[in-house]
């Protein structure tokens, strides 16, 4: 049976003996992140400290975009002078920080990351790849460190959980403590209910039908085992596409029959496309490491990167590099 392993005593101590913190997670934060930046926050101002969130951004996602008022976009001076301790979630590599790398640069840093794959950063690190969201990390933190998990806290800690095991749905069989951490959260006074609201309520009808749009659009390539969508600049002029349509996307487009990996292709700009993937439960298919291997990462089945190149070159770069992968 999985269950995590302990955290190492200099990590504990510099939590406990810092007076000055600024928690960092990574640019277009997702639930999860987020809601790990504030947990991690409300453990160290309940232990009395002084603590700043920072965020490059953008928080243009409907569930998250009123938060922005409560991060940091930079890590001045007079901050950096006081040399805060910096804690980085979520966050499998410094690039992910965005410019907030170069800004905490001589600092002692310490990382709480889920992630796979990724470059190995900062002074100290607690990495659990098995975790199913960086949230469940911290709450095993709050245990080490004896402070107490309040609802709202709670709901944090669950909300992470919730965006990244897809609410219970990308869970594996022998992870029963998952399902028993998250039982402790919700008899602690989380609503799974409520919080599925939160999760994927109050989208815009505009939000709506450019999912529609891009589910129209979707193609099928090497015998139904790849799918991809496209989003383009141009769509802007039509749809609302700041919220991303990404997860509800993969949620279709990976149940058609046969398919193993989903593609995302996100127009940037002329010269500059994201790229999500997504592999099925079934599929031995690691699209964390076809990621990595165009300068992105993540997880075995959920990975992302962002290519500098036009979206109708992306794409085929990616197609011959998939279509490669399944020759071999
Ligand atoms: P999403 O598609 O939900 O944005 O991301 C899925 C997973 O891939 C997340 O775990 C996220 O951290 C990771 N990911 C997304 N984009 C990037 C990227 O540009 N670089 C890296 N290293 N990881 C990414
Ligand atoms: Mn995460």
């Amino acid at each position: 049976m999985f269950s995590y392993p302990p955290f190492e005593e200099e990590i504990l101590s510099l939590l406990r003996n810092r007076e000055e913190f600024v928690v960092i997670g990574h640019v277009s934060p997702d639930g999860d992140c987020l809601s790990s930046q504030m947990a991690m926050s409300s453990m160290l101002m309940k232990m009395g400290k002084t603590v700043h969130m920072a965020n490059a951004g953008p928080f243009d996602r409907s569930e998250i975009s009123h938060l922005r008022s409560d991060f940091l976009n930079h890590i001045d001076k007079d901050l950096k002078q006081r040399d805060p301790l910096i804690v980085v979630v979520d966050c499998s590599a410094p690039e992910r920080i965005g410019h907030l790398a170069e800004e905490i640069e001589g600092l002692t840093t310490v990382v709480f990351d889920h992630h796979s794959s990724g470059v190995q950063f900062g002074t100290y690190r607690y990495i659990v790849p098995r975790s199913v969201s960086t949230t469940l990390i911290i709450m095993q933190l709050y245990k080490a460190l004896d402070v107490e998990i309040s609802k709202e806290i709670a709901e944090h800690l669950f909300f992470g959980f919730a965006t990244d095991s897809g609410f219970f749905r990308f869970i594996n069989a022998y992870r029963g403590e998952t399902l028993r951490l998250a039982a402790e959260l919700v008899d602690l006074g989380v609503s799974p209910n409520m919080m599925n609201d939160r999760m994927t309520g109050g989208k815009s009808l505009g939000y709506i039908k450019y999912l529609g749009k891009l589910i129209d659009r979707s193609e099928s390539f090497f015998d139904g085992k790849l799918m991809l969508s496209s989003s383009y600049l141009y769509d802007n002029k039509q749809y609302i596409t700041t919220d991303k349509p990404s997860d509800s996307l993969y949620t279709m487009l990976l149940s058609v029959q046969k398919v193993e990996i989903v593609l995302f292709f996100k127009e940037l700009e002329e010269e500059k496309t994201e790229v999500g993937f997504r592999s099925s439960h079934q599929s031995n298919f690691n699209v964390g490491a076809l990621a990595e291997s165009f300068g992105g990462g993540g997880h075995k089945k959920a990975a992302g990167t962002t290519i500098n190149k036009p979206i109708k070159e992306a794409k085929k770069l990616l197609l011959e590099a998939v279509e490669a992968l399944l020759k071999a």
